[in-house]
């Protein structure tokens, strides 16, 4: 089976979050299953490829690879790609992101043209590439190269869509059904309408974006497809994220002997100069300080939290409001809470390897990879009930057994403190604790398996 990635962010060569994961990662393991891939993605000056694996394939197209063997093809166009950002820069959206990506999509179909890859699935992602199906059922209809092949689309995230004035409509060259949504032109919606599968990155968020509450105004048009919407959870890159051979942690250590935890521990509290205490329970955060990752809640929440018998540290950056709010409240509680303002590839592996929980009270979640990596350190995390985080944090029973950590039944203040306090509490009772991080150590999230289930979704759309 032959299969196009058609992506606006890759890794390592492109990537400002998630999506640029899954595309690294996704299309190496799909290769182990057997599957012929090739990947499309706009040529910013913010990629630096090696110039030896650099192949040019004509004025317009540079090829290089990923992984040993996958083939990415680079469009060149300087007018829109020649710049250090993916979307925007500090100002905001670059202004012409419609004509972009309007030009990626059509640039990136007639390539597979250009290189014979008569491709059976074209796999889009998330409202930048949500053209190209359309494009597919319209303007590229009765072309015999197209004519076979079906459309993936996969949302990342529904809060993102494509949403541009009615009046840039004239930009595009074609208008079709699905287009304009709510009198605004709406790439993601007229994705949703004309691709042949939809898929998004969880099974819980593939029922949340159906409901009114998570849909973003979607949700009716995901309701009404013919195929339903298929949530398949990401991987995880274990070789990154590997508690035995992590190289930036003070001392490695497994399932089998998790001594070397303390040691992340106690050099961890030292770092975020708080008092060394191995019998202090040690909650960490580390993410984007936004509404989406349950600021909200965390700011409303914090000071009956600090009450607790437990320290706290933040790793993050966000809106100013937030940051402003946790520097502050770390000064007031020098003992208790600590706060790591920036971005630290390093720190976050620290604070993965040295806390005992990790908080993650999204609002919303399409996948969440914190509370994957947490499982795999062996740190229990603390999740509300929403996306992926459903699907890969089982609760802990009053009937200590099963479970691998905590989920918040509800979405509010009480509800998170209430699960803060049953943590702090299995805390105290080592044997317990013991047995709760042998269970998180258990998780399998393999990429292989992610890999196997997008295989699955592509017979059907093919059948
Ligand atoms: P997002 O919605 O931001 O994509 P995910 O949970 O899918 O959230 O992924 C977040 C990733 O970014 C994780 O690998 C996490 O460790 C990392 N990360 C987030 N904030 C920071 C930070 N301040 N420093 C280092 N790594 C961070």
């Amino acid at each position: 089976m032959k299969v196009t990635f058609f992506s606006t962010e890759v890794a390592p060569l492109a990537k400002t979050g998630g999506l640029g994961d899954v595309c690294g990662a996704l299309p190496l393991a799909l290769e182990k299953q057997g599957i012929e891939v090739v990947i499309i993605l706009p040529h910013y000056l913010c990629i630096r490829v090696n110039q030896a694996s650099i192949r040019q394939v004509n004025e317009h197209v540079t090829q290089t690879r990923i992984g040993k063997n996958i083939k990415v093809y680079l469009i060149n166009h300087a007018e829109y790609f020649d710049r250090e950002g993916i979307y925007g820069d500090k100002k905001g959206d670059y202004k012409d992101n419609l004509e972009r990506f309007h030009f990626f999509s059509q640039a990136a179909l007639e390539l597979l043209k250009t290189i014979s890859f008569q491709a059976d699935i074209i796999h889009c992602h998330d409202w930048p590439t949500a053209l190209i199906p359309v494009l597919l059922k319209t303007k590229y209809k009765t072309d015999p190269f197209y004519q076979n092949m079906k459309s993936v689309l996969t949302i990342h995230n529904i809060s993102y869509q494509g949403i541009f004035p009615k009046n840039e409509a004239a930009k595009l060259d074609f208008i079709e059904d699905g287009l304009m949504f709510n009198n605004r032109i709406n790439f993601l919606h007229a994705g949703i309408m004309h691709s042949d599968c939809v898929s998004t990155v969880s099974p819980q968020y593939a029922k949340e974006i159906q409901e009114k509450e998570f849909g973003c105004g979607l949700e009716g048009t995901l309701r009404k497809r013919k195929n339903p919407v298929i949530g398949i959870l990401n991987g995880l890159d274990e070789t990154t994220w590997n508690s035995e051979s992590d190289r930036f942690i003070e001392k490695t250590y497994n399932k089998e002997n998790c001594t070397g935890k303390q040691v992340n521990k106690k050099k961890l509290q030292e770092t975020a100069q708080l008092p060394a205490d191995a019998d202090i329970p040690l909650f960490g955060f580390i993410g984007r300080l936004v509404e989406q990752k349950g600021l909200v809640l965390l700011k409303e929440a914090l000071a009956e939290i600090l009450k607790l018998d437990l320290q706290l540290i933040f790793l993050g950056v966000g809106e100013e409001r937030f940051e402003h709010f946790l520097s502050d409240l770390a000064r007031q509680h020098p003992q208790k809470m600590a706060t790591f303002l920036d971005f630290n590839e390093t720190k976050a592996h620290q604070m993965y390897a040295g806390c005992d929980f990790l908080l993650m009270p999204s609002a919303y979640e399409p996948c969440g990879l914190n509370q994957m990596i947490s499982l795999h350190y062996g740190t229990i995390p603390i999740v509300s009930d929403r996306g992926g985080l459903v699907d890969t944090v089982k609760p802990l029973e009053s009937a200590a057994g099963n479970g691998n950590g905590f989920v918040m039944p509800a979405y509010d203040a009480k509800t998170l403190i209430r699960e803060m306090e049953r943590a702090v509490e299995v805390f105290k009772r080592k044997d317990d604790f013991r047995d709760l991080i042998a269970r998180a150590f258990q998780v399998d999230f393999s990429w292989e398996k992610s890999a196997q289930d997008y295989v699955r979704l592509y017979r059907q759309c093919l059948s």
